[in-house]
């Protein structure tokens, strides 16, 4: 090894590929090498790294994939010119926010195959990245923060024990694949029509009954989705009694339908109003047949979306795609193609 070392000082080396050595140290005269850019390290015994990588102010992509680590390194906090970082196949069981937070140029991180329970709100601090993987871990939840990170293009969360996915990833605008398959998803959150150029989801082996409002409108390449609990399209007739609706409902809907108004009194009022009663208002949805407006009462529907017909995808595949409708006045008009979700 330290041979490896002293070659690379005499050649002056950008890199240093100390890869299965059966190292279980990373030799200190390896802070000697002022210019190395890529370090790999992967397929070793490393349990801990020793200071003296602080003096490696250009690295620029540390592979550490394959070792003991059970935590990650604090020195690797102080790291702030890494921009590369794989972590993957060690034991290590939480990402430390100080550490994560010394991150500000990175634009890969990979953590796959660890025992990671959870991410830090401080991940926000990672405002480069690009590719987040954190495959076959066990989380449970995600950040809220994780919205934050405009950059992302591809992230990996693909087996772990995710229930739910925090509505703020839609934030990640620039999100082009998303794999959250092998989860326990009962259902994506709304709003997935802001995902505009995602091209790839895999979302299999989750228990999803349908996709969310408007899924038909994105514009995807791939979709895995086998394995699911989804709806399946069995009509039967029904023919539903108009509901009377809540006078709280009936006051909201009007309001909304006033406030699209603008020259209306509603609309020129409302900003007189507490801020809680206007955020109240944003929730508000708006019904797939009729367009009018609702706010706490809708009748979840569903429509069968054929992926290559409708999406233009390659493959033949029927999903069911949630609507919300306003009524059963709406869901009784002949001539669409929905269908309310018999309880099983
Ligand atoms: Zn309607």
């Amino acid at each position: 090894m330290a041979k490896l070392v002293i070659r690379a000082l005499q050649g002056n080396a950008t890199s240093l590929n100390l890869s299965s050595k059966k190292m279980y140290e990373v030799p200190t005269s390896v802070s000697r090498l002022k210019n190395v850019t890529v370090l790999l390290l992967n397929n070793n015994l490393i349990t801990t790294l020793p200071v003296e990588l602080l003096s490696l102010r250009h690295l620029s992509e540390l592979n550490l994939g394959n070792n003991a680590l059970k935590e990650i390194p604090a020195v690797l906090g102080h790291l702030g010119s890494l921009r590369k970082l794989h972590l993957y196949r060690n034991q290590i069981t939480t990402v430390s926010p100080e550490v994560i937070g010394g991150w500000p140029n990175l634009i890969l991180l990979n953590l796959n195959h660890n025992q990671i329970k959870r991410l830090p709100p401080e991940i926000q601090s990672l405002s480069k990245l690009e590719h987040l993987s954190v495959m076959d871990n066990t989380l449970e939840e995600l950040p809220v923060e994780l919205g934050h990170l405009t950059k992302l293009t591809e992230m990996n969360l693909n087996f772990n024990m995710l229930s739910w996915l925090p509505q703020q990833l839609y934030n990640c605008k620039a999100l082009a694949k998303l794999h959250v398959a092998r989860n326990r998803l009962t259902a994506l959150p709304e709003g997935i029509r802001s995902l505009s150029k995602l091209r790839v989801l895999d979302v299999a082996g989750n228990e999803l009954s349908m996709f969310p409002v408007e899924f038909h409108l994105l514009e995807l390449q791939e979709l895995y989705c086998e394995g699911n609990c989804f709806v399946s399209c069995e009509p039967l007739v029904s023919q539903q009694p108009a509901e009377v609706l809540a006078l709280k409902e009936l006051v909201a809907r009007f309001v909304l339908l006033e406030d699209r108004n603008k020259c209306s009194l509603v609309h020129r009022a409302l900003p007189c109003y507490p801020p809680s009663l206007t955020s109240m208002l944003e929730d508000s949805g708006r019904c797939a047949l009729c367009l009018g407006p609702f706010l706490f009462t809708w009748l979840e529907s569903v429509h069968f979306i054929h992926l290559k017909k409708d999406m233009k995808m390659r493959r033949s595949l029927t999903v069911p795609v949630r609507v919300l409708l306003c009524s059963y006045k709406c869901f009784n008009r002949h001539g669409h193609s929905y269908y309310a979700v018999a309880p099983i």
